[in-house]
């Protein structure tokens, strides 16, 4: 006959359980009912447990932070604090355990409370059958693993969360410094040869005047580069002022920055009117003078760039939007532009960095919101951004 191995006597020690033998805490102050549900498990064909005895509530509390046992029989009537109360504690105590409430008498009420107080199953003593028993003793057990393998793969993942967050706060640092240090020697290049091209430029003929607007032209690259990547990584280093300002005034700015691109290229940007945002304004000015500049810069050929800047009011969030008239986005790349370098173009065509639009994700969600892009290929697009209204409050309360 199979048995219960390991039986122990009222407010026992954990024996030496075997590994993958279950371990049963029975709480109960009547030594005969904890007997007889060691019994009647020990009836079970090729079912093996591991018990565990408390005959009060305070015992009980104390063997499971000890013993963490895989499920808990506990009798509702205790002396002291009820079997209920002691379920709640017991489920307080977040040890993934699963409970299975035991009464001397059917209690519809009783069961209830028992079930949305956290206990698994409830039985009632008298009609228990170790069948009944064992089945209900092994849900339970599958459900204190499985709460316990999910609680395992959770902390598991913020642990990776944690480390991937650490590696990128590293990468952004150590692009910050790079690109900080950068500037310089690039700033030696770009200026001394511009100077040779001014004073010396006479004494070259056509081909060292072709390498040296080479040197020119890469130059500049290299510095919208670094600036580019200098702005996309400062945005995680440093504190970001927040306060209210004023969306017509920041656009005024922007259209004044673009001026000479705008009359260049022709183009008409049109407006809804703009409210007072909170946020950080060169930030603000920065993102949407990326999206400006875009619709102007991926324009058809031969058609004048026509753009709006929409605003919408949803409640919790402002909306803003930027459509243009332009080439569009195949559906394949609308995900991938917002990555860093992600350029769908070859710079001698249209110039650019391919840091813009990742800058602009890292600013709107710096303000609480998001980015994306609605397009078709050979239409235009709208790129859609939202600033939390919450950042409001966060800065009035300062
Ligand atoms: P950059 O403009 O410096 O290349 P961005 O990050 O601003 O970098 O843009 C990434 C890519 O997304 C661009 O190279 C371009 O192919 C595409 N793109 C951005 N804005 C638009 C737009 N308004 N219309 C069509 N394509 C766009």
């Amino acid at each position: 006959m199979p048995e219960a191995s390991g039986k122990n006597r009222g407010d026992s020690p954990r024996a030496c359980p075997v590994p993958d033998e279950p371990l049963l805490l029975i709480v109960d102050d009547n030594p005969d009912d904890r007997e007889q549900c060691i019994r009647m498990l020990g009836k079970i064909a090729n079912a093996k447990y591991h018990f565990v005895e408390a005959s009060s509530g305070l015992a009980a509390l104390e063997k499971a932070a000890e013993v963490k046992p895989d499920c808990i029989l506990l009798d509702y009537s205790l002396p002291g604090e009820s079997g209920l109360e002691i379920l709640k504690k017991l489920c307080e105590a977040n040890l993934f355990l699963s409970i299975i409430m035991m009464t001397g008498q059917g209690n519809e009420a009783v069961a209830v409370q028992a079930m949305k107080s956290g206990a698994q199953h409830y039985l009632i003593k008298s009609e228990m059958k170790p069948d009944m028993l064992h089945n209900a003793v092994r849900a339970a057990i599958e459900h204190s693993a499985l709460g316990r393998k999910i609680s395992e793969q959770e902390t598991l993942q913020q642990k990776l969360v944690q480390q991937l967050i650490e590696s990128n706060t590293q990468l952004e640092r150590f692009a910050y410094i790079a690109s900080h240090d950068m500037q310089e020697p690039i700033r030696m290049v770009t200026s001394f040869s511009e100077i040779i091209a001014k004073d010396y430029g006479h004494l070259l003929d056509d081909t060292g005047k072709e390498y040296l607007g080479l040197i020119v032209s890469s130059g500049q690259r290299m510095r919208d580069l670094v600036e580019d990547l200098l702005a996309y990584s400062r945005m995680g280093n440093e504190g970001m002022g927040i306060t209210s300002f004023s969306g017509e005034s920041a656009l005024a700015g922007i259209l004044e920055n673009l001026k000479g691109l705008i009359e260049q290229q022709g183009a008409c940007i049109t407006h809804d009117p703009l409210p007072q945002f909170y946020g950080n304004p060169v930030q603000f000015m920065r993102l949407l003078q990326n999206l400006i500049c875009n619709a102007i810069k991926y324009q058809s050929k031969d058609t004048p760039p026509e753009i709006h800047i929409g605003i919408e009011d949803e409640g919790s969030e402002w909306h803003i939007s930027v459509k243009d008239n332009g080439m569009g986005i195949k559906e394949d790349f609308i995900e991938q532009i917002f990555q860093p370098f992600r350029r769908l173009h070859t710079w001698d065509n249209i110039q650019g960095t391919g840091l813009g639009l990742a800058i602009c994700r890292k600013i709107a969600e710096s303000h609480g919101g998001r980015i994306w892009v609605v397009s078709t290929h050979g239409e235009g697009s709208t790129f859609h951004f939202t600033l939390s209204k919450r950042l409001t409050q966060t800065a009035e309360a300062a």
